[in-house]
């Protein structure tokens, strides 16, 4: 899925509703390596609160991001978690382009919200593990199959 229509949506008398929708999260780039999420694909948990006649959305998901580490290259898994809000007033006009955010015109951008949110979850470096020793800057071996490693004279 990657876009949601938030006409779709039936409150009956709740004031809050919630779906869990199956978005697409393609395969991306982080500080020039390649990642992606397992399935190419998260759920998302899109709560919607009525408040008067406008609409407060709150987007949340938990998924594993697959790539490799940043020191060492080996193939490594981070768990991020992430959480968006967005504010939709009633009677907003159909394809303000003046409005940057993820609804419009009542339809959700689930996919470009879902995308900018594992982005602001990464950790600053995405690395195997904390304390990654990474690859000799000499020879390219891995330091931490090989604590000991070292070169004559450096
Ligand atoms: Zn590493
Ligand atoms: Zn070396």
């Amino acid at each position: 899925m990657k876009r949601f229509d938030l006409h779709s949506l039936r409150f009956h008398d709740a004031s809050e509703v919630w779906r869990t929708l199956p978005v697409d999260v393609a395969p991306f780039v982080f500080g020039g390596l390649d990642y992606r999420v397992p399935g190419d694909a998260v759920d998302a948990t899109l709560t919607a609160a009525r408040v008067g006649d406008n609409l407060t959305l709150t987007l949340e998901l938990e998924t594993l991001v697959a790539g490799p580490c940043q020191r060492c290259l080996v193939d490594a898994e981070q768990a991020i978690a992430a959480r968006g809000v967005e504010y939709v007033r009633h009677g907003e006009s159909e394809g303000d382009e003046e409005d940057e955010g993820y609804v419009t015109a009542f339809q959700v951008d689930l996919e470009r919200w879902v995308r900018d949110l594992v982005a602001d979850a990464l950790p600053q470096k995405f690395l195997c593990r904390e304390d990654c020793r990474g690859l000799c800057p000499i020879c390219g071996a891995d330091l931490n199959a090989d604590p000991d490693h070292a070169h004559e004279g450096a």
